[in-house]
């Protein structure tokens, strides 16, 4: 039996109870209007604390049942409950989130672990408690504004696959980061928008599909991007299956980007990949919060 807390950070702040792995209750939501998607960028992260306080408060109250564990799921490097860095909620670096929340959480009363997670490392946590493999390796690869990569188990490190190299092309600079050559730069939100001044990306894989010579070009490198960092890691940890998730996910080609590892994965013994589409939610990802705070107190 375990009751928990997930709390997920993106553009938005989403809160719920957890019993045994699964949601109680529909979610908190911050902002409750959906129609404010830069709410999170401008709040100071003090604030941003507080407000967390505030829901969990809220979710503990609601409910009589003593809380294991509070898992809070926040996109960039987290090691050790520090948000180390996080290009999106540039207010948060450095920020000590797992302890600086346990101090405010106490003084409300409320004494009970915190544990801080990538978002995508929380998606692939929630993907594996769904599909009944917390004992299996899940891959994640979350396609929005930025690309992030995820991975259950937990294991120590940093995991930035959206930073991978997957081009030698000098000329490849539009990763948020400043780094060349990387995956984001190529598939990430922003960086299209960099590369077609013109064009919106929705616009960009819209004509492609008509048959613009230009776009096509560009979708076919933004499927081979992905492909490249999926085999490298095919090639370091092993087949398996991978997700694939996120707001602009739907941009995905399964077809596509199958035939392009299939021809970049040669070696037999590590053909027995598997690909699947997940439509984005935020419970997935509450749900993964949850999971790896109760899983890190565990042990
Ligand atoms: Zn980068």
């Amino acid at each position: 039996m375990s009751n928990a807390i997930g709390i997920v950070i993106t553009d938005h702040i989403v809160a719920g109870r957890l019993e045994n792995h699964r949601p109680t209750a529909k979610p908190l939501r911050f902002p409750a209007d959906a129609a404010e998607p830069d709410a999170l960028a401008a709040l100071p992260p003090t604030e941003l604390v507080e407000i967390l306080a505030g829901q969990i408060d809220f979710l503990a109250k609601a409910d009589p049942r003593p809380l294991d564990a509070i898992g809070v799921a926040i996109p960039g490097i987290i090691r050790h409950g520090v948000v180390e860095d996080s290009p999106n909620l540039t207010q948060m670096k450095g920020m000590r989130l797992a302890a600086d929340l346990t101090e405010k959480l106490a003084a409300r009363g409320i004494v009970v672990p915190v544990y801080a997670a990538n978002d995508a490392d929380a998606i692939a946590a929630g993907v594996a408690a769904t599909h009944g493999r917390l004992e299996k390796l899940t891959r994640v690869w979350t396609i929005g504004n930025g690309i992030g990569y995820g991975r259950w188990p937990y294991v120590e490190g940093v995991w930035e696959g959206g930073h991978i190299t997957v081009t030698l092309d000098p000329k490849e600079r539009y990763c948020g980061c400043g780094g060349i050559g990387h995956l984001e730069g190529i598939m990430g939100y922003r960086a299209m928008r960099m590369r077609f001044l013109d064009l919106e990306p929705e616009e960009v894989f819209a004509n492609a599909k008509e048959g613009d010579q230009r776009c096509r070009e560009f979708v076919d490198l933004w499927h081979r991007a992905l492909a490249a960092a999926t085999a490298s890691f095919i090639h370091l940890a092993g087949p398996g299956r991978f997700y694939f998730t996120g707001h602009n996910v739907g941009w995905v080609d399964l077809p596509t980007l199958r035939a392009d590892i299939e021809a970049m994965v040669k070696m037999t013994s590590l053909q027995s990949f598997s690909l699947e589409v997940l439509p984005p939610d935020d419970e997935t990802a509450l749900l993964g919060a949850g999971v790896s705070a109760i899983r890190a107190l565990e042990g």
